[in-house]
């Protein structure tokens, strides 16, 4: 059997570990102690490391890691890396006979220009563009560009695993319930959060199910959180200007609006 496991590393990132059989892949190693320390502690050889986007939180370890255990490394073709890698894009396969896995490149523009997930078996591995009840930050991208990346995430499978790399999700989902105060799934996930993390246990993954349900920008087509960022924006003077009402698009002048609002909550 296939095993994902969190390593947390930083203030609250994930570095997802993959492993079958004593063969390992790593997603995102941001620092390679800890990468190192649980490949030990579980007797795994590290085969691959995949890359989703070019941050330090995300690619600090991989130099090491790669040199250490003569890794394969993965990495978007549109970003530039020092370290030696396969770029890889839009519709790739990545091969990964160790673990007994095959991955599909997606490209993901918003978060960064040049972002990318890996997709397969029911997995999704989405760097810092879907968090649980929120999205990353547009630091290169256009709100367009984002939105249309979620969207390709929101038509996955209901039953997508989605392993996000920060744990962000009870920030997020007081800032969902600040949108949808009536939201009872909303509510339910709040509640189940809370327990996880009082046994201090990571509140994902998540998936594309319960992220349909309860993740404000995937649901920016819903007249609840339309009628909220509206109000919202239109209370915050540096935000009237993107305050959904004066917009023709209203799904992705709500996103705009929302992912601003949630710059400042
Ligand atoms: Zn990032």
């Amino acid at each position: 059997m296939l095993d994902v496991h969190a390593i947390p590393a930083f203030q609250d990132n994930y570095l997802w570990l993959l492993h079958r059989a004593g063969h390992a892949v790593v997603v995102d190693p941001g620092d390679a102690a800890p990468v190192n320390a649980a490949l030990q502690t579980m007797h795994l050889k590290l085969a691959a490391i995949l890359v989703t986007h070019h941050h330090a939180d995300h690619i600090g370890g991989v130099a090491q890691l790669a040199e250490q255990h003569a890794a394969r490394v993965y990495a978007p073709a549109r970003e530039h890396y020092t370290f030696a890698h396969a770029a890889v894009k839009e519709g790739a396969q990545v091969r990964l006979p160790e673990i007994g896995l095959d991955l599909q490149v997606m490209e993901l523009p918003g978060h960064t220009l040049g972002h990318v997930a890996y997709y397969g078996a029911n997995m999704l591995f989405c760097g810092d563009t879907l968090f649980s009840a929120g999205c990353g930050r547009l630091f290169e991208g256009t709100p367009a560009q984002m939105l249309n990346s979620l969207q390709r995430l929101a038509a996955l499978p209901a039953e997508t695993v989605v392993y996000c790399t920060h744990e962000y999700t009870e920030h997020n989902l007081r800032f969902a319930r600040s949108l949808e105060p009536d939201n009872a799934t909303l509510e339910r996930r709040q509640q189940d959060v809370a327990s996880l993390r009082l046994l201090g246990l990571p509140s994902l993954p998540s998936s594309i199910g319960l992220e349909l349900a309860i993740n404000p920008f995937l649901r920016c087509d819903q007249p609840a959180i339309q009628s909220a960022a509206a109000a919202l924006a239109t209370q915050a003077p540096a935000l009237q200007a993107i305050a959904p009402q004066q917009h023709a698009d209203t799904v992705l002048a709500t996103f705009t609006a929302i992912r601003a609002l949630r710059n400042r909550y």
